[in-house]
C-alpha cells in the first residue's frame, strides 16, 4: 500500500541523507576546534562614502579556512555554529580580534561586526561589547554592530533592553540585510537604528528594474527621516554606484571597489587611499 511505497521511497534516500548529516556531524566537531587551533581568520570589506569617495569604514567578515577541505563559506558554517550554541564563543572570538585590530588603525574609520541572533539574545552582550572596548581601546563610537530582524522576532523586550543598553555605550546598531525579511517597515519604528543595510538582492537589479529603484529611494528617504544613513550591499558595477548616488544613498559596500580581504591588505588600501586624499 502507500505505507509501504512510502517506506521504500525513504529507504531510497537514506544513504544520501546519511552522508550529508554525516558531513554536517564532521563540520560540528571540526568548528569545535577550529578557534584554538588558529582556523578562523577576518576579512575587511572596506564600505564607501558615495558623496566623497573615501573609506568610511569597513565590515569584519569570518572565514574558516578547513585543514583539509580548505575555506568555507561562513553560509555555511554560521548556521552550524548557532545550531551548536559555538556561535557565542566564536562570536566572542570575532569582535575581540576585529577590535584589536581595528584599534590598530591610524583612521578614525568605523568597523562593524555581525552578531548572531542567538548571541543577541546572551542578556550579558552589552557587558561583553563594554569588555572588549575597553581591552582593546577602541572607542565606542567606531563599533557598529549589524542584527538581523530576526533579532527582533522572538521577545521585543528583551531585544529592545539589549539595544538600548548597546547604544548606552555609544556603539551603533545596523539592520543587516533590510527587505529580506518580514515587517521590516515596522521593525523601523520601534526599535533604534543607525544605519539600514538594503540587501544585495534590490541592488543588484537597480539599474534594469524600476521597483528595485522604487523600493530603495523609499527606504533612503523613510532612514533620512528618522535620521538613519543607508548602506548599499553588494554594489558590483558603476551603474549601480551612480543610481545610488542620485537616489541618496549614503554608503555603499560592493566589490566594485573591493570584496572583503585580509587585514594586512585592508591596512594597504587605508594606506593606499590615504596618499590619494592627501595628493
Ligand atoms: P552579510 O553580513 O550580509 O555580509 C555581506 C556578504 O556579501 C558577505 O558575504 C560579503 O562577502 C558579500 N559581498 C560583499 N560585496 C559583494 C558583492 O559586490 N557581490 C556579492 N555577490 N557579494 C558581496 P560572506 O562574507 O560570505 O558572509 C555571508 C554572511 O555570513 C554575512 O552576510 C553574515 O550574515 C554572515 N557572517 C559573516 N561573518 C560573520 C560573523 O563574524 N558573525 C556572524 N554572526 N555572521 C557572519
Ligand atoms: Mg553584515
Ligand atoms: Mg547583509
Ligand atoms: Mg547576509
Amino acid at each position: 500500500g502507500a505505507k509501504a511505497g512510502g517506506r521504500r521511497t525513504f529507504r531510497f534516500f537514506e544513504p544520501e541523507m546519511d552522508a550529508v548529516a554525516r558531513s554536517r556531524r564532521e563540520l560540528e566537531f571540526d568548528l569545535r576546534h577550529a578557534i584554538s587551533s588558529g582556523g578562523f581568520e577576518i576579512h575587511y570589506q572596506p564600505v564607501i562614502d558615495l558623496r566623497t569617495d573615501a573609506i568610511t569604514g569597513c565590515e569584519a567578515l569570518l572565514r574558516w579556512r578547513h585543514p583539509t577541505r580548505g575555506l568555507i563559506s561562513p553560509a555555511e558554517f554560521i548556521p552550524i555554529a548557532e545550531d551548536t550554541g559555538l556561535i557565542n564563543e566564536i562570536g566572542g572570538w570575532t569582535l575581540a580580534a576585529a577590535c584589536a585590530e581595528a584599534a590598530q588603525w591610524d583612521d578614525d574609520i568605523t568597523l562593524a561586526v555581525n552578531i548572531s541572533p542567538v548571541q543577541f539574545r546572551q542578556q550579558t552582550l552589552a557587558l561583553l561589547v563594554a569588555s572588549m572596548l575597553g581591552s582593546t581601546g577602541l572607542p565606542a563610537r567606531r563599533l557598529e554592530l549589524e542584527v538581523t530582524e530576526a533579532v527582533l522576532i522572538h521577545d521585543d523586550d528583551a531585544a529592545l533592553t539589549t539595544l538600548n543598553q548597546l547604544r548606552t555605550l555609544g556603539v551603533r546598531i545596523s539592520l543587516d540585510d533590510f527587505g529580506t525579511g518580514y515587517s521590516s517597515l515596522s521593525y523601523l519604528q520601534r526599535f533604534p537604528f543607525d544605519k539600514i543595510k538594503i540587501d544585495r538582492t534590490f541592488v543588484d537589479s537597480v539599474d534594469r528594474t524600476d521597483t528595485s529603484k522604487a523600493i530603495i529611494e523609499a527606504v533612503v528617504n523613510i532612514a533620512a527621516s528618522r535620521s538613519m544613513t543607508t548602506t548599499a550591499e553588494g554594489v558590483e558595477t558603476e551603474p549601480q554606484r551612480d543610481i545610488l548616488r542620485a537616489l541618496g544613498c549614503t554608503q555603499m559596500q560592493g566589490w566594485l571597489f573591493s570584496p572583503a580581504v585580509p587585514a594586512r591588505k585592508f591596512r594597504a588600501l587605508l594606506d593606499e587611499h590615504r596618499n590619494t586624499r592627501a595628493a
